[in-house]
């Protein structure tokens, strides 16, 4: 079975509990096809030793990079801690992204524990 391609994206209240996350499923991650907007991306580099490619920060266009790669078929799960307490200047992209994987029915999980649930599934079924 070809690894699964997730996508992984984290507001910046989000990011340690994204890095956490990562550090749970890592001998999982660590078989998968990784990419993250960009400091997302080089946090899980970093922080929990995964190889993971880095697109363009989310406010600088990484939420559209990855929504346009999702639409192409290049995605097959997302993860995307929102903070759900703050404006973001790049919501018109956040909601692109999220509605993209609506469009293409793509599971996008948007907090913690459907993340969990998303990663448990994912590892079961390889
Ligand atoms: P970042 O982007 O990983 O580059 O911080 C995430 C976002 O804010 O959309």
């Amino acid at each position: 079975m070809t690894p699964p391609r997730i996508a992984l994206i984290a507001h910046d209240r989000k990011k340690d509990d994204m890095v956490a996350l990562a550090r749970e499923f890592r001998d999982f991650l660590a078989g998968c096809r990784l990419c993250a907007t960009g400091t997302t991306g080089s946090r899980l580099q970093r922080e929990a030793g995964l190889p993971v490619e880095a697109l363009m920060s989310g406010p600088l266009g990484g939420d559209l990079q990855i929504g346009a790669r999702l639409a192409e078929g290049g995605v097959d799960a997302v993860i995307f801690l929102r903070d759900p307490m703050t404006p973001q200047p790049h919501e018109p992209d956040i909601n692109a992204l999220v509605r993209a994987c609506d469009v293409h029915d793509i599971p996008c999980a948007t907090n913690l524990a459907s993340a969990r649930l998303l990663l448990r599934q994912l590892q079961r079924q390889g």
